[in-house]
């Protein structure tokens, strides 16, 4: 048996039909149903739904095999103990920094909310900027309105939800999708099954 993680919400909508068209679909839809393991038409072949932030955790101890993790979560986890073989090209967005429309960010002394801590540090350390990094679990935006931070680090889709609140998009800090991520030691234990689940992938995603 072949587990794969995989979060519910904005991942899951499109590695569905991702895996649909590798062969894989659930018996189960995990929006209405309360179970957490999935069967597939496939019978080597589950699927468990978890948070997008534990997939990189269930993935490393083993407890699934493979998993889809949007880049921004495995960057934060720190993910070097998991192969990384596919980028799927899905959950596209920005991880970017926003603030106020009208506010002049300082150069210095910056206050910046968001739940990318680790990425945060890295990215004003690179440029030489004194960032006070401050970790919220949800609603940044709301941390530039009330006072709390100068700025946000956050994913932008649409843009919609920092407009709606007054905020502007800033800097680009990286482009992000999905990838999915493979436990180094199933990748031995169990090659051939996943080696021919990476080449089922692979194809799929050259026929998109
Ligand atoms: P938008 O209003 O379309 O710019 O979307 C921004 C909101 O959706 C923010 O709260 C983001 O955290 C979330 N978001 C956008 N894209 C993704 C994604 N690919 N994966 C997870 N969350 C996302």
């Amino acid at each position: 048996m072949l587990t794969i993680a995989v979060s519910k919400g904005r991942i899951y909508e499109e590695a569905l039909p991702f895996l649909e068209e590798a062969g894989i679909t659930p018996t189960d839809d995990p929006e209405k149903s309360r179970k957490l393991i999935l069967s597939t038409t496939r019978d080597d072949v589950q699927l468990v739904i978890i948070r997008a932030t534990d997939v990189p955790t269930f993935v490393e101890y083993g407890a699934a095999d493979m998993g889809i993790a949007g880049k921004d979560i495995l960057l934060e986890h720190g993910a070097e103990s998991l192969y990384e073989p596919l980028d799927l090209g899905i959950a596209k967005c920005r991880l970017m920094t926003a603030a106020h429309k009208d506010a002049p960010v300082p150069k210095s002394r910056l206050r910046v909310a968001t739940k990318y801590v680790k990425i945060a540090q890295r990215y004003y350390a690179n440029l030489g900027i004194q960032a006070e990094i401050i970790k919220l679990y949800g609603s940044m935006e709301l941390a530039p309105l009330v006072g709390l931070a100068d700025c946000i680090v956050d994913l932008v889709d649409t843009g919609n939800t920092l407009r709606a609140n007054n905020l502007e998009p800033r800097e680009l800090i990286m482009n992000i999708s999905s990838r999915l991520v493979v436990n180094k030691a199933a990748m031995k234990m169990k090659n051939q099954a996943i080696a021919a689940l990476l080449e089922q992938f692979e194809l799929t995603l050259a026929k998109r």
